[in-house]
């Protein structure tokens, strides 16, 4: 069963919870209880970032990435 992690974007505390594929159910955060939750990647989905400044040292090899 994957694990998902949140991020508030009120408070910022983050927080993990487990999804099953067939529900959808809306998180709220457990500290302050706002539903303005951030979908973090999973480690399962690791290699597809979109992030371009958490991984400043792992940039294209050949400097031609369309992305930076
Ligand atoms: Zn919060």
């Amino acid at each position: 069963m994957p694990i998902f992690e949140y991020k508030c974007n009120k408070c910022g505390h983050t927080m993990e919870f487990l999804e099953k594929s067939s529900t959808h159910r809306k998180h709220i955060c457990e500290q302050c209880k706002s539903p303005d939750l951030q979908k973090l990647l999973s480690t399962f989905a690791a290699g597809n970032s979109s992030s371009s400044t958490s991984q400043s040292n792992d940039s294209c090899p050949t400097g031609t990435c369309p992305m930076s």
